[in-house]
């Protein structure tokens, strides 16, 4: 039997229902490896064992009592820090938020609670959600169980570290313009951004209201499938929520046939400027899902060239009015102005928020608020929302020939700590093939296609039209069981070893 640490969600739920394990037991294996390796990797801003021992018990005696549970009741799970969990401290790795217990859960977190999935504990990212590399963070980077010496992506390099190094089964992200997707592909994990409104943002510290949506950060595509199951579904506290059923997920991820499936290739999401690796594990891993008898087309999505830019003016655009309420009247940070004695409330906003937000924070409130200004606000936001409208129809038109997209993930493997955090432009760059999907709201999956000739994972994307996010699930299975047939295992069992703390 394998190590409980090193099995995936799907199997820990077979060995619970059949009493080979009890949840905390599996609880306190998951705390003794945060407690082994995370010095090294950070991929926890905060540690919740008794919060998450006092679920385990709960769920173990109500096992014991016969009570019928949730078929993930008792796997541990992690969950970014831009996800409100009442009692335990939420920064979204932000020094304006340090030392703030929410006095509420999100609808996210409730759903976990309701599920009886301990919660580990929060995972660290790129200060709200900005970011690629997790270098934003307020608290210091997560490093990648790959090679500590690269960043894991971003911004939810946290909640992928962790799953990559065996701290947690499954874990919570948030994408925003691929924040799930692209530190899947650096880590070697399962990432999914599901359609935009499948999953409640009631409690979701907001970044970007009209593109961020939470999603499953798994080993295995079945794992992300049954967390997706868990926290996705209609909820009256989000206005944007759809109140529809959540799209069979499960059983697609189970069904895992591409027999007759089309599958488009996006002209735009490759070639030039992807790494030569990238695009050879991703060219085999088309050839395998035609093998599996898949048609594989090549699309044309004119728009997607602009993507980039119209996501750099409506993402800080709406951030920089999210951000205002960090004002340090009502929470957060509150220092007052050096040498002033009787400061005005102004004066303590500007300092509190000088002295609490990061650069790349302050980087995208200046450009956001120019962009909206008056003046501007048709020349820049206008033009950037007409953008996004042409992506969608991009998409739209995509969708009338084939059933998927896929893309390369990311453009690139892992890079080293540095490397583009004094050239924001590059770092922007990762997200090239992800962005394209929040800006028309349509769910996208990533998951591992190989490594590169330095050894690095690199991701695959399917991406499908609103409300199909099961199309991901099922295509995304297949190729993971055409790839792990073909390594005779999973990805991460090609991981180095880390070195564990005595
Ligand atoms: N890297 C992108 C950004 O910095 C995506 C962020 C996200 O998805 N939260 O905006």
């Amino acid at each position: 039997m394998t190590d409980p640490i090193r099995a995936t969600a799907d199997e820990l739920s077979r060995r619970l229902t059949a009493r080979e394990v009890s949840s905390v037991e599996l609880t306190q294996a998951y705390v003794d490896r945060i407690g082994a390796v995370d010095e090294e990797i950070h991929a926890f801003l905060h540690v919740d064992t008794e919060g998450a021992l006092a679920t385990a018990r709960d769920v173990d005696a109500r096992r014991a009592a016969g009570e019928e549970l949730h078929p993930l009741a008792g796997v541990p799970v992690a969950v970014k820090d831009v996800i409100t969990t009442k009692g335990v401290p939420t920064t979204a790795g932000s020094r304006i938020l340090e030392g703030w217990v929410p006095p509420y859960d999100a609808t996210v977190t409730r759903r976990l609670k309701a599920a009886g999935l301990p919660i580990l504990g929060k995972t660290n990212m790129d200060e709200f959600a900005m970011g690629s590399s997790t270098e934003h963070s307020g608290y210091g980077p997560t490093r990648n169980p790959w090679d500590t010496g690269r960043i894991p992506g971003g911004s939810g390099g946290g909640s992928a570290a962790a799953v990559a190094a065996f701290e947690a089964p499954l874990a919570v992200g948030t994408d925003t313009g691929g924040s799930i997707r692209q530190p899947g592909a650096m880590t070697g994990t399962v990432g999914v951004k599901p359609t935009y409104g499948g999953v409640s943002r009631y409690g979701l510290i907001a970044l970007a209201s009209s593109l961020d949506q939470a999603g499953p950060v798994t080993r295995s595509v079945l794992d992300a499938a049954l967390l997706h199951e868990v926290i996705a579904g209609h909820d009256h506290c989000d206005s944007t929520s759809i109140d529809s059923p959540v799209p069979p997920v499960v059983e697609a991820a189970r069904r895992a046939d591409v027999g007759g499936l089309r599958i488009g290739v996006v002209r735009e999401l490759g070639g030039e400027g992807f790494h030569p690796d990238v695009s050879a594990r991703f060219d085999e891993s088309l050839a395998l899902l035609e093998g599996a008898g898949a048609e594989i087309v090549e699309v044309s999505c004119p728009s997607f060239v602009h993507a980039l830019a119209a996501y750099y003016l409506i993402l800080p655009s709406e951030a920089s009015s999210n951000l205002a309420r960090f004002d340090a009247m009502r929470y957060g940070l509150r220092v007052g102005p050096d040498g002033v004695d009787a400061p005005s409330a102004e004066q303590v906003m500007a300092a509190s928020r000088d002295a609490g937000f990061g650069d790349e924070v302050k980087r995208r409130i200046i450009l956001g608020t120019y962009a909206l200004s008056s003046g501007y606000y048709d020349a820049y936001y206008g033009s950037a929302q007409k953008v996004r409208t042409l992506i969608a129809q991009d998409f739209v038109a995509a969708f009338e020939s084939v059933d998927v997209l896929a893309s390369p993930t990311s453009p690139t493997t892992a890079f080293l700590f540095g490397d583009k955090l004094d050239d924001p432009l590059s770092m922007y760059a990762q997200d090239v093939a992800t962005i394209p999907a929040n800006l028309a709201g349509i769910p996208g999956l990533s998951l591992p296609s190989g490594l590169a000739a330095d050894g690095l994972p690199t991701g695959f994307q399917l991406l499908a039209p609103a409300l199909a996010d099961d199309r991901l699930y099922n295509a995304g299975a297949a190729l993971e069981r055409l790839l792990e047939e073909q390594w005779g295992g999973t990805i991460l069992d090609r991981a180095p070893e880390l070195e564990v703390a005595p």
